[in-house]
């Protein structure tokens, strides 16, 4: 399946404004939790099948992955390297029980593209963090309550365009 610079062929453009609407009337319908949560993580794993993620990877350029201690045990494991190593280089301490994965590229270390992408390709892609795993698909579960980050996830991956696009079909709205 082919991607152009991040997108996808089948996916509409990024705009929440083009379904806000609808996601308002979905959360507000009379689904139960669990049943939307299964809807829409059926419609992200549908979706998911037509996206070429190495194509893609934006939310790699999109996110700070967090890890845990031993998230970074196996990342550094993935890297070849001695995990003091890869703590000092690759990570950033925070207040939060975990660290992050350093970006590069950008002015301040909350900017730029995840330290472990290298031209297009996650080099730890066998030791990679939770979070990276789970996105987008941790988004069918909790949807009611978390609109705010379908939201985020709307502007950035092209699945996640796909999959209320094909919502939409599937349990038309109000819109
Ligand atoms: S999960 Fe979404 S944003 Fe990330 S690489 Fe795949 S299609 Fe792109
Ligand atoms: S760790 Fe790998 S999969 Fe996760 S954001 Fe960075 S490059 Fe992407």
């Amino acid at each position: 399946m082919s991607s152009v610079g991040g997108e996808h062929p089948d996916a509409p453009s990024g705009h929440w404004s083009e379904v806000a609407d609808y996601v308002a009337w979905l959360v507000a319908s009379g689904l139960s939790d669990a049943e939307l949560d299964r809807a829409v993580e059926a419609a992200l794993r549908e979706a998911m099948a037509r996206v070429d993620c190495v194509e893609c990877h934006n939310c790699c350029q999109e996110h700070q992955p967090q890890a845990t201690d031993e998230e970074l045990v196996l990342m550094a494991q993935a890297m070849g390297v001695a995990l003091d190593e890869f703590i000092r280089l690759y990570t950033i301490e925070t207040p939060l029980a975990n660290r992050l994965v350093a970006r590069v590229g950008g002015t301040r270390p909350s900017e730029g593209v995840c330290c472990m992408l290298d031209h297009g390709s996650c080099i730890i892609y066998s030791g990679r963090p939770w979070g990276c795993r789970v996105y987008p698909y941790h988004l069918g579960s909790g949807v009611r309550d978390n609109v705010g980050e379908l939201k985020e996830a709307y502007r950035i991956c092209p699945a996640v365009r796909i999959a209320l696009a094909e919502l939409r079909k599937r349990l038309p709205g109000s819109v």
